[in-house]
C-alpha cells in the first residue's frame, strides 16, 4: 500500500469521527498565517487553531512570493481576514542551499534556469523582516497595520517574535 492509500484510509476514519457540518468560507479569527512546507510544523496544533479560524498559506520558507501576496489579497478583500502571521521556523531547508547554486543545479539538470526566484535564507530572523516588510509595502494587501513575524523552533516548539523598527 502506497502512502497516499493509507491517508485515504485515515480520512475515512476522520471523516466518520466528525458530525457532518458546514463552516463560514470567511475564518472566523480574520487571520492568515504565511509559514514553510516543513513537515515539523504542525499549524493548527502550535497554534490552537480549530477548522474554519485561519487561511493557511505554505510554501518552501514560508517566504513572501507574488503569489502568497495574491493569496493574501484574496484573504482579505473578499475572504475577511486582518491580521497576517509570519511563521519561519529554525533548521530550514531553504538554509542548506543557495539561490545561484540551485539555479544552477536546474539550469544544469533541464537546460532551463528558472524565471522564479529561489529565495533561500541564511538567517531566518532576518527573512523574516524582509518578509514583514514587502507584506506591508503591498498596496494590494489593504490592511498591514497588523502583520507581525516570528521564528519557531522545531526542537522546542515555541515562537519567538522577530520586530521590524521602522520601515527605511
Ligand atoms: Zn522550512
Amino acid at each position: 500500500m502506497d502512502v497516499i492509500d493509507e491517508l485515504l484510509a485515515n480520512n475515512q476514519a476522520f471523516a466518520d469521527s466528525l458530525p457532518t457540518q458546514h463552516l463560514d468560507v470567511r475564518p472566523r479569527r480574520k487571520l492568515a498565517v504565511v509559514t514553510c512546507m516543513d513537515s515539523r510544523l504542525d499549524v493548527f496544533a502550535a497554534l490552537g487553531l480549530g477548522h474554519g479560524e485561519a487561511h493557511v498559506l505554505r510554501n518552501a520558507g514560508g517566504v513572501i512570493t507574488d503569489d502568497v501576496i495574491r493569496s493574501l489579497a484574496i484573504s482579505q478583500r473578499k475572504l475577511g481576514t486582518r491580521e497576517v502571521m509570519l511563521i519561519h521556523h529554525t533548521d530550514c531547508g531553504m538554509q542548506t542551499l543557495t539561490d545561484d547554486g540551485f539555479r544552477a543545479e536546474l539550469q544544469e539538470a533541464t537546460g532551463v534556469a528558472p524565471a522564479f526566484a529561489i529565495e533561500s535564507f541564511a538567517d531566518a530572523d532576518a527573512d523574516v523582516r524582509q518578509s514583514i516588510l514587502r507584506v506591508r509595502r503591498s498596496a494590494f494587501v489593504p490592511h498591514r497595520d497588523l502583520v507581525r513575524g516570528f521564528v519557531y523552533d522545531v526542537d522546542s516548539h515555541r515562537l519567538h517574535e522577530v520586530r521590524v523598527d521602522e520601515e527605511g
